[in-house]
C-alpha cells in the first residue's frame, strides 16, 4: 500500500522512556503502550516502590479530600472498574479489586457531621456503625459509611499484574537502572538520560520524551521539584475469614480487610523520617495502640508482615502532572498517600496528552496540577 502522496514516510513512533518501575510509571507505560507508543521503563529497585507498599484505599471521599484533589479522585474512582478490566484484560490476571465501602468512625455526631466529606455518606449511629464493623471498639459512637469507596490489592496483585499487562504489550523494561541525571539538547529540550545499569556502567540513553515518576525520589532528578518523603509503617494480621467485610478508616489508624481474611494495619506518617529506612518500636506501638482502638479483639490474632515505604508528597499534598518546563519531559509524581486511587486517572491523563490526543475535559482535570503552582 502506498501512503498518499507529498507525505513524508512514516516512522516509528518515538519512544517515551519512563523513569521509575512504581506504580505510577507502570500505569502510564501501560495506557501509553496501549496507544500504540514505544516506551522503555527504566527501574532502579522494584522492591523499593510504594506501589508494593500501600494499603490500596481507594478512599477519596473517606480520606475527606476537598476541591481539586476530591475532584480528581472522583474522577479516577469512577475510571477504576475499566482501567481494572483493561489491566486483567492484557495480563491474564486478576487485580484484587473490591468495591467494599469504607467506615469512618468517629466519637461523636457532631464529629461526624463536621467531617469535610460527611455530605457523601450515610450517616450511622453506635447502632449501625455495630452492624457495619462487628466487635468495634467502645469508644466509636458515630460513623460514616462511603459505599461507594473501597480497595485493591496493590501489593500482591495490581503491581504484577501491571508488569505482566506491560511486557505483554512489548514495553521494554531496564531493572536495576538508575537514572544518574537528564541531558538537554542546546535548545534546552529533553536529549536523554545518563544512567547506571545494573552491572554498574554508565551510559548515555537519547530521547526526545520522558515521564518522570520516580515517586519520593523524583527531586533528586530535578531539583525544581517540591516532592519529598513521607514515611509510612505498616502491619498486616491473619484475622478470621469474613472477620470483617468494610475497611475502617479511624484517625491515625486504618484497617484494610483483604478476602483472604489478611488484614492489613497502617500507617504512620512520618515526615521527619526523611527517607531512614527500617520499622521503629515507636512507629509499631502507634498501629498495634491503633488497632486495638479499632478492633479490639484484634489483639488475639496472629500477626504477618511488617513493612515500611515513602510517600512521595508536595506542599499541598497534591500530585504535580504534566508538563515540566523542559519540552519532552514530563511530569507524574508527588501523589503523597492517594497514589493507588490517583493512578487510574493519572495514567490516562498523562498517556493522553503525550500521545497528543487528550480529550478537553482530561485537559481541564489536568490543569490544577502543574509545576507553577509552587512557582509564582
Ligand atoms: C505506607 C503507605 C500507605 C499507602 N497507602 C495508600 C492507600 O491506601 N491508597 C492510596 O491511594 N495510596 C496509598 N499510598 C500512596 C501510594 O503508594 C503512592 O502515592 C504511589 O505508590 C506512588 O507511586 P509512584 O510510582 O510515584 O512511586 P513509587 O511506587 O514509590 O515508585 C517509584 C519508583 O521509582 C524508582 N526510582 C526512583 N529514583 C529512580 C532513579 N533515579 N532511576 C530509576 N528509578 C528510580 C524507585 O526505585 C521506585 O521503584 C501509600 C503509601 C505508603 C508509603
Amino acid at each position: 500500500m502506498t501512503g498518499p502522496p507529498n507525505q513524508p514516510p512514516s516512522r516509528e513512533p518515538v519512544r517515551v522512556l519512563v523513569l521509575g518501575g512504581g506504580l505510577i510509571g507502570l500505569a502510564i507505560a501501560h495506557q501509553l503502550a496501549r496507544r500504540g507508543r514505544r516506551v522503555q521503563v527504566l527501574s532502579r529497585r522494584r522492591s523499593e516502590a510504594a506501589g508494593f507498599v500501600a494499603a490500596g484505599m481507594l478512599a477519596p471521599h473517606a480520606e475527606g479530600l476537598g476541591g481539586a484533589l476530591l475532584a480528581l479522585g472522583q474522577a479516577s474512582l469512577a475510571r477504576i472498574p475499566a482501567w481494572v478490566g483493561q489491566i486483567e484484560a492484557d495480563s491474564g490476571l486478576a487485580c484484587g479489586l473490591r468495591p467494599c465501602g469504607i467506615v469512618v468512625p468517629f466519637r461523636s455526631s457532631a464529629e461526624r457531621d463536621a467531617y469535610p466529606t460527611a455530605a457523601w455518606g450515610e450517616p450511622l449511629g453506635r447502632a449501625s456503625l455495630e452492624r457495619e464493623v462487628p466487635g468495634i471498639g467502645p469508644s466509636w459512637q458515630a460513623g460514616l459509611l462511603f459505599s461507594q469507596d473501597g480497595q485493591i490489592d496493590n501489593r500482591r496483585q495490581l503491581m504484577r499484574a501491571l508488569e505482566r499487562a506491560c511486557v505483554g504489550m512489548g514495553v521494554g523494561f531496564q531493572e536495576g537502572a538508575e537514572v544518574l541525571a537528564l541531558e538537554r539538547s542546546g535548545d534546552g529540550a529533553l536529549a536523554g538520560v545518563r544512567l547506571r545499569t545494573a552491572a554498574g556502567e554508565e551510559q548515555g540513553l537519547p530521547a526526545e520524551q520522558a515521564v518522570l515518576a520516580c515517586g519520593a525520589w523524583s527531586a533528586r532528578l530535578l531539583g525544581e521539584l517540591p516532592v519529598f518523603p513521607v514515611k509510612g509503617q505498616m502491619l498486616s494480621l491473619q484475622a478470621p475469614r469474613q472477620a470483617l467485610q468494610r475497611v475502617i478508616f479511624g484517625p491515625g489508624t486504618y484497617l484494610v480487610p483483604r478476602t483472604d481474611g489478611l488484614l492489613v494495619v497502617g500507617a504512620t506518617s512520618e515526615p521527619e523520617a526523611g527517607f531512614s529506612e527500617g520499622l521503629t518500636p515507636a512507629g509499631q506501638r502507634q498501629l498495634q495502640e491503633g488497632l486495638e482502638a479499632l478492633l479490639p479483639e484484634a489483639a488475639h490474632w496472629p500477626p504477618m508482615e511488617r513493612w515500611w515505604g515513602f510517600r512521595p508528597c508536595t506542599p499541598d499534598q497534591g500530585p504535580l502532572l504534566g508538563e515540566s518546563g523542559i519540552p519532552g519531559l514530563w511530569l507524574a509524581t508527588g501523589h503523597h498517600r492517594n497514589g493507588v486511587l490517583l493512578a487510574a486517572i493519572t495514567a490516562q491523563l498523562l498517556a493522553g496528552v503525550i500521545s497528543g490526543s487528550a480529550k478537553a475535559e482530561n485537559k481541564a482535570l489536568l490543569e490544577p496540577w502543574g509545576l507553577g503552582r509552587f512557582q509564582s
